[in-house]
């Protein structure tokens, strides 16, 4: 369906483009209710059978500025005014007949004698004005006889050819943009092959024990209580007696799977191993565990296997609970922990018992890991600030303090026990993780125990933070790491090889051991990074020309050598101080060089995906004045001089595969580097046109085409900039608010103009206020509730007042039971809320109302007529009473203050299309979604259509960014759903939070397909265009992808491109969706049937 929209772009001599037949608003005539079906006989005039004598025919009227072939001919250079609409009608009805297969043989030159026939027929091409009865089928059914045959020939070549490859060709050279960004920006940085690097000589510590408290942030650890005393009382001992501290930090994205990896295999994830899938190994990697002797680990389900999957050999052991444990609502999670305390405790009772297990329980580089998601779960369910959350980092300190004295009693105080804790991620005050706020990337790190390094006492510290203040630490040296080098900690405490990826540099500062051993450790620490440079430089040099290699010279093979050489004889001369600082210059110059190569490709691949964009986006442009808009005059090809092109494409294509030939790129390269060949090919095909259009251009007035240009490029950089700001939003509707003044459109139409303006500004307030989820505001949601009612009462009144004879007042029913479920909608939030809040879960009642609205709203929309107002108003009540379900604040209101401009906007498109002549009135009241033939597809392109899809797509964006944005639908709030369900479950969730995501599009969307019906837009023409659009917003978010600085500007940058990328493919499918909301209506049975409708 959505694939049929994009029918005649390539259709080389379609002018006006012919089909409309395969569009998926087609609809037959035998679809139509019987009150509306033409008389069969279309050249018979005596057909006033069954039609209201109120609407009197207005087939015989000549159109307003219609042009007849010859007129525009003269006209041609003048920007379109419409004046080529309605040519060929009748393309539905003939499409749908059986001589489709007949016809199919015509040329396209053929057809021409016939075109201009219809084209000079005097017919009305304004249907709309008889909409509601049966009028404007007539002059159809009137063409009928005589277009059959013209409509056929036109519709068969482009229908069978060209809207496949051009689709096909979209979809492809899409798919290459998109996955393009994933190689050329973030390709694995993992390499294999390395040596594994071991410290040579004798740990500190026998074992460790590695305790991550899920989803802990620094401060709530190590801040005081409002009286005084700690809250975690025994890790505050140990850090002021026993052991060293500081924060650790984290990168984007702050989830569980990226930081674990980052704690325990030393490097930070990239953004396509978090793509392929957090509970799988995307890609292999070495870790502590795997280096270890013995790991037993005790946790969730969703952290620990990965770790075991990823190890060689059988010896990382785990222990997890079932997944069903991780309840959010109702039940303490702190019992997640106690589990594990408990199961740890076990453990070592049962090894007692069980010799295999206590030898080995006594070798060394034994680990021990405890993951305890309570703490998380807790943030999640209550919020960082709440009781639960401290309550249980008060357990998770108890237990900590349990297991330690049980570990150091099982091994008769040895002390070659070393402890680490820390977390992997923090959170937000409003209980979620993922983005780069420093409540999430800040984490504790609390070392003690066997090699690690007393409390040092320091009068001053360099922090710019206050945090030492708050926390009272001021006194004690805190020593910050970077996420991954708690990872080399590790491995050297315990004297394992360092993990072969890691990329950590040891924070000495928190070993207590000789300064030979740490001078060793530093050595052992810039080898290993070394060899990862090693590594990479020599796969690099291999796929790429020797001419064409340019080393990292800081660091070529002499110069390492030196390194090395140069830090073993500091250590020999015993100048560890010295040995250490050199090994750190090596270690991050081996970190700059892996970069330098893992970037090197990238100019030149970025170069050539610019140079697609570009082209890409040019054709799509010709296509769409070629075959939607009457600016050039079709010029026949120059066989000659395509011949010539082909083979000179052909022989670019041909040197760049053999340039990529003898580098021995990856396939992949070949597509990026292989890709602006046929896409230019394209373009400068078109030649003629692009002259035609020069020529066209010229003659017009030059100021406005660039202040047209100036126009657009103004509206593309501000959607651009409301992706980073959504404030930018408010910018833009407050210039949409000044529309009707700007276009003088406020004379036609003073109310509407006004209300317009007025709800412009009230929408535009929504992108100015904070993102939605973190200040919870049932109240308000209850006001959106009773607010819908309300203005349903107000509606309902005021529908019933007006006289329509094709309403049926059953349908009213409909409307009561909507109604009545924004109702139920609006006490369950209020309840569940309520009752969520004094602990005692979702009630069953509750979350079966919820459920059911969810199922049954869709289809109680469907029941209500499909008069545009009618059809629209039920939309908005059935969606609504989701959306109250779903939400949590101020967010409610937005669908109510968006339906309301859209509602304004389907009139104000209207009094555009009178303004500039275009329209006679249509009575949009009785305007009905399932009367709409299509043969309105033929009118043609003119500018005001530009800022029509300007609009929709700028709309699209609003309800995008209106209440959220990317960050706030990534990160994880569950307090949205938690109507429907509150156990841990990331699909399900993720599946509401998209719905509730989706909802406001579905408004756009809806209200759009009004607008489209009611101003004869096609949408082939409107997908075109946004295509366009988002393109060019494509380019910008291209430029605009980064690997480096802040994670949280990472991430954003990629979800803007993918988003922008997808947004002509989510439109059409939103289109889609609105056309069937729209138009579909199911039957109700009913006792008396006089009203078919
Ligand atoms: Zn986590
Ligand atoms: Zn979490």
């Amino acid at each position: 369906m959505v694939l049929m929209m994009l029918t005649t772009p390539l259709s080389p001599r379609a002018l006006p483009p012919p089909a409309a037949t395969a569009t998926p608003r087609h609809r037959l005539l035998a679809g139509l209710p019987p009150a509306l079906l033409p008389l069969p006989d279309p050249r018979s005039r005596e057909t006033s059978r069954g039609q209201p004598p109120a609407a009197p025919r207005r087939s015989a009227t000549p159109p307003p500025r219609r042009a007849g072939p010859e007129e525009r001919e003269g006209r041609r250079g003048a920007w379109p005014e419409g004046g080529a609409l309605g040519h060929a009608r009748g393309g539905a009805r003939a499409w749908a007949g059986p001589g489709a297969a007949e016809g199919g043989s015509g040329s396209g030159r053929g057809s021409r004698p016939g075109r201009r026939k219809v084209r000079s027929s005097e017919v009305s091409w304004s249907p709309l004005h008889h909409l509601g009865t049966a009028h404007f089928l007539l002059p159809l059914c009137e063409q009928l006889a005589f277009n059959r045959h013209v409509v056929l020939c036109l519709c068969q070549p482009a229908a069978a050819m060209d809207i496949p490859v051009f689709i096909l060709a979209g979809l492809l050279v899409h798919c290459v943009f998109l996955v393009s960004i994933f190689d050329i920006y973030f390709s694995s940085p993992l390499v294999h092959g390395m040596t594994p690097q071991q410290t040579p000589l004798p740990p500190p510590a026998k074992r460790l024990v590695l305790f991550v408290a899920d989803g802990l942030r620094a401060d709530s650890l190590y801040e005081l209580d409002s009286n005084g005393t700690a809250r975690a009382p025994y890790l505050r001992s140990i850090l002021e007696n026993n052991g060293s501290w500081g924060i650790s930090h984290t990168r984007v994205p702050t989830e569980s799977r990226p930081g674990h990896v980052a704690l325990i295999a030393g490097f930070y994830e990239d953004v396509s191993a978090v793509a392929k899938g957090w509970k799988e190994n995307p890609v292999e990697f070495d870790s502590v565990f795997n280096e270890s002797k013995y790991t037993w680990s005790w946790g969730s389900p969703d952290i620990l296997p990965m770790f075991a999957k990823g190890a060689t050999g059988d010896h990382v052991y785990t222990f997890c609970y079932a997944a069903e444990s991780e309840d959010f609502g109702a039940e303490d999670a702190a019992k997640l922990d106690m589990w594990v305390f408990d199961h740890v405790k076990s453990f070592f009772n049962s090894s007692r018992s069980n010799q295999t297990l206590f030898s080995a329980l006594n070798e060394e580089k034994v680990v021990l890991f405890l993951h305890l998601l309570g703490i998380d779960t807790n943030g999640h369910a209550h919020r960082p600030n709440s009781r639960e959350y401290q309550e249980n980092i008060k357990q998770v300190d108890e237990g900590v303090k349990e297991i330690a004295s049980l570990i150091d009693s099982f091994y008769g105080n040895d002390g070659k026990t070393a402890f680490i804790l820390t977390s992997d991620h923090g959170m937000t005050d409003w209980g979620s993780h993922g983005a780069g706020h420093p409540s999430e990337t800040l984490t504790p790190l609390i070392v003690w125990g066997a090699g690690v390094n007393y409390p040092q006492k320091v009068t001053t510290q360099f922090f710019e933070d206050n945090f030492l203040k708050e926390w009272k630490l001021e006194n004690l040296k805190r020593l910050d790491v970077n996420q991954a080098d708690i990872a080399p900690l590790m491995a050297s405490l315990i004297g394992v090889p360092f993990p072969l990826n890691s990329v950590g540099t040891l924070p000495l500062e928190y070993l207590n051991t000789s300064a030979l051993f740490k001078a060793e450790s530093m050595f052992t620490n810039a080898v290993q990074v070394l060899e990862q440079f090693k590594v990479k430089m020599s796969q690099k040099k291999e796929t790429t020309l020797s001419i064409l290699f340019t080393p990292f010279k800081p660091l070529s093979a002499s110069e390492q050598i030196n390194y090395l050489k140069k830090i073993r004889l500091y250590i020999e001369q015993q100048k560890y101080d010295e040995a250490v600082s050199l090994c750190k210059t090596l270690i991050n110059l081996a970190l700059e060089g892996l970069s330098y190569y893992h970037t090197y490709d990238r100019l030149f691949l970025g170069l050539s995906i610019a140079v697609s964009f570009v082209g890409w986006t040019t054709y799509v442009i010709l296509v769409i004045i070629k075959a939607h808009t009457n600016l050039t005059k079709t010029v026949p090809a120059n066989k000659k001089k395509s011949t010539v092109l082909f083979y000179g494409f052909a022989s670019a294509g041909m040197i760049i595969t053999f340039f990529l030939l003898i580098q021995t790129c990856p396939w992949t390269y070949y597509i990026y580097c292989l890709l602006p060949v046929p896409v230019w090919y394209a373009v400068v095909k078109e030649i003629p046109v692009i002259q035609d259009l020069a020529t066209n251009v010229l003659s017009l007035h030059i100021g406005q085409s660039a202040g047209f240009l100036l126009v657009c490029i103004l509206g593309i950089e501000i959607l651009v900039f409301s992706f980073f700001y959504r404030s930018a939003l408010t910018v833009g509707l407050l210039v949409f608010a000044g529309w009707p003044v700007i276009t003088q459109l406020w004379i036609q139409a003073k109310t509407k103009a006004l209300i317009w303006t007025l709800l412009c500004v009230l929408l535009a307030i929504f992108p100015l206020m904070p993102v939605v989820g973190r200040e919870p505001n049932i109240p308000l949601v209850i006001a959106a509730g009773l607010l819908t009612i309300l203005i349903s009462f107000f509606l309902l009144t005021s529908l019933c007042k007006s006289e329509n004879k094709y309403r049926d007042n059953e349908n009213l029913k409909v409307y009561f039971y909507q109604m009545f479920s924004v109702a139920l909608s609006t006490y369950v939030v209020g309840s569940t809320h309520n009752s969520l809040k004094i602990k005692q879960g979702l009630p069953v009642m509750n979350q079966i109302i919820s459920w059911m609205t969810l199922v049954f709203s869709p289809v109680l929309l469907l029941l209500s007529p499909t008069f545009l107002f009618e059809r629209l108003f039920s939309i908005l009540l059935s969606l609504m009473s989701t959306y109250l379900l779903l939400s949590t604040g101020y967010e409610a209101l937005f669908p109510l203050a968006l339906f309301g401009l859209m509602f304004v906007w389907i009139n104000m498109e209207q009094e555009a299309l009178q303004h500039y002549g275009l329209s006679l009135k249509p009575k949009l009241a009785v305007f009905n979604f399932t009367c709409t033939m299509d043969i309105t597809q033929f009118r043609q392109l003119h500018l005001d259509d530009v800022r029509r899809s300007f609009f929709f797509v700028f709309f699209i964006v609003t309800a995008f960014f209106g209440t959220g944005n990317i960050a706030s639908i990534n990160s994880f709030d569950p307090a949205s759903v938690y109507c429907f369900l509150t156990v841990f479950s990331p699909f399900m969730m993720g599946g509401l939070l998209l719905l509730k995501v989706a909802i406001p599009f579905v408004l756009v969307s809806c209200a759009f397909e009004a607008v489209q019906v009611t101003t004869q837009l096609s949408s082939k023409s409107l997908f075109l265009i946004v295509l366009v659009i988002s393109d060019i917003m494509a380019l910008h978010f291209f430029f605009l992808v980064k690997d480096y600085g802040s994670w949280l500007d990472i991430g954003t940058s990629i979800s803007h491109y993918v988003l922008v990328m997808s947004l002509t493919i989510f439109m059409m499918v939103m289109n889609g969706l609105a056309q069937l909301l729209t138009t579909r209506r199911l039957g109700l049975p009913r006792r008396n049937k006089h009203h078919s409708m």
